[in-house]
Parts: structure tokens; sequence; C-alpha cells
């Protein structure tokens, strides 16, 4: 028996209304009452968790308290300790983290005639990119258009998104979906060579193109591998995160100072334009959730852009997905794809009953397992005493044909396989985790930002989504940015000279935190996340 006995118990309810389900949708929520839900129970509206950043071009915005210490935090280096004449790489565009942004800028910086640099904090890959399991949106169906998926990205975003940079995500949709195709994405398709379309949290049609539940690894293996095949214009370097930005006397961005992780040795790389592309955050555990996120996806972009001068958005809105595995402890915080919802399991109490309709964006359906769990008290209890609601997969099968579970989901049947529970067969706990930075760093649909040849693409990036972001919209940004910032970049280049090099921003930024009183800074960015017992 893969659950314990009280666990069992409360499946046999799941299975006893399992009949009558299959034939009711619980109905969708009306907007107040998702305006009221989400105010009284979506982590971003928890006031102790948030605070106002002190220092720098965003003073004042809110955060979470986390990203906040990071972003009012002292440099590792002090200016002036290091011989900045001394240049390890010299290149015209410095990519900053190889992701799914990262390397699609790099792809396109070379085929606009630059020579690319791409510093990678772990390896080549090592990304939130590779985990996306359930797709990729785009609107090429007869049935759909561009400004169909305009309209649900805004709605999806509580309308706070950026009217320029949402038209170019979903104008350039379609063209990603067949460069991607070109370069070999296997994405799945209908016998008759037709992609295969699915729905998913907020979309009006289906567009959400995906690649079984490896639709990121099977993008990143596409990508990486292109990226891999120019090594004479791509120079790949691996476990050499970038630690500071590098400007010169004209207050250009003018490339980054490296750090390798093994050995300490610090490169200076000069670069006359400099993509961040370091995805998002959430191994920083905000409000001590788990995360869905990979091992480096510590906010470092941010820290870094922030002390040169750029300007942030909307960094006080995360996202929560709400099926994160509750049980067994070992995966706890790891995705359920959404594609499990979008397939027909219904989310139930442990009284087996729906208290959700399956498919409200990410926020909403968080913040109502949230409320079931924690007000009502009608979650299931683990043994290590988290909470959880039913994910009911077994409709899956029961829905589409026996089968299609293994079929459509073969990394989730594993991720459960492995402790005995059969997913197609037995319902799964989940609850909320978290997943995604909506916000970020501001920049124009070119993928520059305010300040002189730094450009940003992907998660590290603020705007687009506005305050939530509808499933298979990054995996579509990172691609639709991450190409537009590298053939900016690569023009941009061709137009620059660059000064003398200088770290004398490091010097302002420790004026500005003592000008407020900030005296004991932490040092970041943090690179790793630190799950060091702490012992007394
Ligand atoms: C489990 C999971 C499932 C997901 N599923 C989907 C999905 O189905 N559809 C969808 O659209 N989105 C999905 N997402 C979101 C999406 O995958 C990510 O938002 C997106 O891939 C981010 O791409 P990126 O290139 O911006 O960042 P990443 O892919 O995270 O790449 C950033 C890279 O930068 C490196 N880096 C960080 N700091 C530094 C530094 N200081 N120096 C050098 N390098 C650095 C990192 O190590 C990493 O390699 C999912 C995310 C997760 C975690």
């Amino acid at each position: 028996m893969s659950y314990p006995t009280h666990m069992s118990k409360s499946i046999l309810r799941v299975e006893a209304s399992r009949a009558t389900r299959l034939h009711e949708s619980f109905p969708m929520m009306l907007p107040d009452e998702k305006q009221s839900i989400l105010q009284e129970f979506h982590p971003d509206y928890r006031v102790e968790g948030m605070r106002e950043i002190r220092v720098g071009a965003s003073k004042g915005q809110r955060m979470p308290v986390e990203l906040a210490d990071l972003m009012e935090g002292a440099s590792h280096l002090t200016s002036g300790l290091l011989d900045l004449e001394q240049i390890d790489y010299d290149t015209d565009v410095l990519i900053i983290g190889g992701g799914g942004a990262g390397s699609s800028a790099a792809l396109l910086a070379r085929e606009n005639g630059a020579q690319v640099t791409m510093a990678n904090k772990l390896r080549h890959g090592d990304a939130n990119t590779m985990m996306a399991q359930g797709g990729i949106q785009a609107a090429d169906k007869a049935s759909d258009s561009p400004a169909i998926h305009y309209l649900d990205v805004f709605g999806g975003g509580h309308f706070c998104n950026d009217p320029d940079l949402v038209e170019a995500l979903v104008k350039d949709a379609p063209s990603v979906i067949k460069w991607l195709e070109e370069l070999g994405c296997m994405f799945d398709k209908e016998p008759d060579g037709t992609m295969t379309t699915i729905h998913g949290g907020g979309t009006s049609r289906k567009r959400m193109h995906s690649a079984r539940d490896y639709s990121g690894a099977e993008i990143m293996r596409t990508l990486r591998d292109e990226v891999r095949s120019y090594p004479d214009e791509i120079t790949v370097l691996e476990f050499s995160p970038a630690i500071e930005l590098i400007m010169d006397d004209k207050g250009q961005v003018a490339g980054a100072i490296l750090q390798n992780i093994e050995t300490g040795e610090h490169l200076v790389v000069r670069a006359k334009c400099t993509i961040l592309a370091t995805g998002g955050s959430g191994r920083l555990h905000y409000q001590g959730y788990p995360t869905t996120n990979h091992y480096g996806a510590t906010g470092d972009g941010l820290v870094l852009a922030y002390r040169v001068g750029a300007r942030l958005a909307l960094l006080d809105t995360m996202q929560y997905h709400p099926t994160g595995a509750a049980y067994p402890e070992q995966i706890v915080g790891l995705l359920v794809t959404e594609k499990v919802r979008g397939l027909g399991a219904q989310v139930c109490n442990v009284d087996g009953l729906q208290f959700v309709y399956p498919r409200e964006t990410r926020d909403v359906e968080s913040s109502a397992i949230i409320r079931e769990c924690n007000e009502r008290d009608r979650g299931v209890p683990t043994p290590s005493g988290m909470t959880g609601v039913w994910l009911d997969s077994p409709m899956i099968d029961i829905l589409h044909g026996s089968g299609t579970t293994e079929k459509a989901l073969p990394a989730m049947v594993r991720q459960f396989g492995r402790f005995g529970i059969d997913m197609a067969k037995e319902p799964i706990l989940v609850y909320p985790t978290l997943h995604y930075q909506n916000g970020g760093l501001r920049l124009r649909p070119d993928g520059s930002t305010d300040i002189p040849n730094l450009f940003a693409a992907g998660e590290i990036s603020g705007g687009v989504h506005g305050r939530n972001r509808l499933m298979g919209n990054s995996l579509l940004e990172i691609t639709v940015f991450g190409r537009r910032a590298g053939a900016a970049a690569a023009l941009r280049a061709r137009e620059i000279s660059l000064g003398r090099l200088t770290l004398s921003h490091l010097d302002s930024w420790d004026r500005e935190l003592a000008g407020v009183g900030i005296e004991d800074a932490v040092k970041s960015p943090v690179f790793l996340p630190d799950y060091r017992r702490q012992l007394r």
C-alpha cells in the first residue's frame, strides 16, 4: 500500500464520488469572488511577507522580504581590488545564464554576426527551462488568433501587463514554434501531422503545444545542441557565475566579473553588450514555501542589474503553482504539471468533494487550495504534518482511454511510481508551491533596459505576464524575448565603442546603503541556496 491508512480512507471517498463528478464541473468563480479569495489567501497578499526596498532606482517598491534583503546587499567585490585591464574574455555579446532565454539569445546574436560568450553558473542547461513540463502557448490554429491569445494573457495577468510586451509575445509565437521545430524540437502531433494542442488554466483556446510532459527538456535539448554546434562563434563557460556587472567611464554596461566556482578565480569579461538571462528566484523560498525551481534559481541577475541602476516591475507578485507534490516527503514542492488538470483531473478535498473549478488561473486555484486546507480544515494531513488536497488523476484514463496517463505524462508517472504510487489508478496529493517570478527587470520589446548596452530576457524580466503568468507563456517568453534580445544586442554591438572599465558604481552603491543606515548588508547575490542544518 503506497498511502498510509488515513489517506487511503480519504481516497475511498474520492473514488466514491468519481462517477458523479465525471458529469459535473464545479462552477468558475465570479470576478468579485476571485479578488476576495486572492486577498484573503494568496501569499502575495500577506502583509508581513513583503516590504519596500529602501535604495536604488525602484526605491519604495514592494517585494518579498527575502529578496529585498539581497537587493539591498553589498557586493562580494571591492572596487579597485581587481585589475580590470587584465581581460580574460573580450566579446561582442556576453550572455549571463544559459537556460532557454540565454540560449535563444546566443543563437540570434550569432546569426546577426556577433561573437558570443555565455556564462553559466552551473552546467549549460541546468535551468528552469530544462524542468518545464506542460508546454508552450502559440495561437497557430484556425480556431485561434494572436488577438485572442493577447486577451487571455491580459486577463490572466489581471490587466497589469505591459501591452507592448504582450503584443510582441503573441505575435512572435507562431514563428517561434516553427523555429523550434526546424531546429529539431519534437512536439506532439496528431496522426495527420498537425500539432496537438490542449487547454491550460486561463486559456480560452486549445493552444498548448507540448512534447509529452518533457516540453522544457525537449526545448532545452534542442537549443543547447544548436548553441554547442557553433564553438567558434559561441564560447560557453560553465561553473562560472557572474558576480558583478562592469561599467565603463561613459556610463555603459561593459561586461561582467565571473567567478570560477571550483577555483575561486575571478575572470574579467569585456563585452560591448550584456544580456541578463539568469531566470527566477524560487530557491529563495519566499515565506518558507517549497519550490519547483532548479538549484541555481536565486535571483542573481536582479541583484546585479539593480546595482547599475536598472528599474524593476511587479516584483511583489510571485506565482505559487497550485499543484506541487505534497506527498511523499521526498518530492514535496516538485511540480505536478497543469497538464494533469488540463486532461480532466479534478481537485477534491478530504471528503472527495470538488471545491474549485480545476482550471481557474493559478493564483486563484492556489488560493482556493490554501483556504480548503487552512481555513476550512478539509485538507488531507500527511505523516510529516503538511496538508494537501487530492488531484483525481485516474479520471484521465477514464475520460480519454486506458493508457493516456502513461502516454501523455511519462515524467509524472515516473515521479510518483518511484514511491509506489500509480497515478493512473490512485489520486495524488498536492499543495501550492513557489513556482515563478511574475515580475522582474523592466524591458522594452527588443529586450533592452534603461541602462545602456544592458539587455534582459526570460524569467528575470517583469511586465509581460502582469500579476499572474498563464501556463505555457514562459517557455514562449524566453524564446520570443531571448531571440529579440540576442538580435538587438548584436546589432547594437556593431555601433559601440567602450571606454575605460570600472567598478566605481559599487562605491556609489555603498554610499547609498550607508545613506539610509544599512550597515550590515548581506553579501549578494547568493548563487546557491544554503540548506545546511543550523546546529545550536
Ligand atoms: C518545474 C517547472 C515547470 C515549468 N513548466 C512550464 C511550462 O510547462 N510552460 C511554461 O511556459 N513555463 C514553465 N515553467 C517556467 C519556465 O520553465 C521558466 O520560467 C523558464 O524556462 C525560464 O527560462 P530562463 O531562460 O529565463 O531561466 P532558466 O531556464 O532558469 O535559466 C537561467 C540560467 O541562468 C543561470 N544563472 C543564474 N544565475 C547566474 C549567474 N549569476 N551567472 C551565470 N548564470 C546564472 C542558471 O543557473 C540557469 O542556468 C516551469 C518551471 C519549472 C521550474
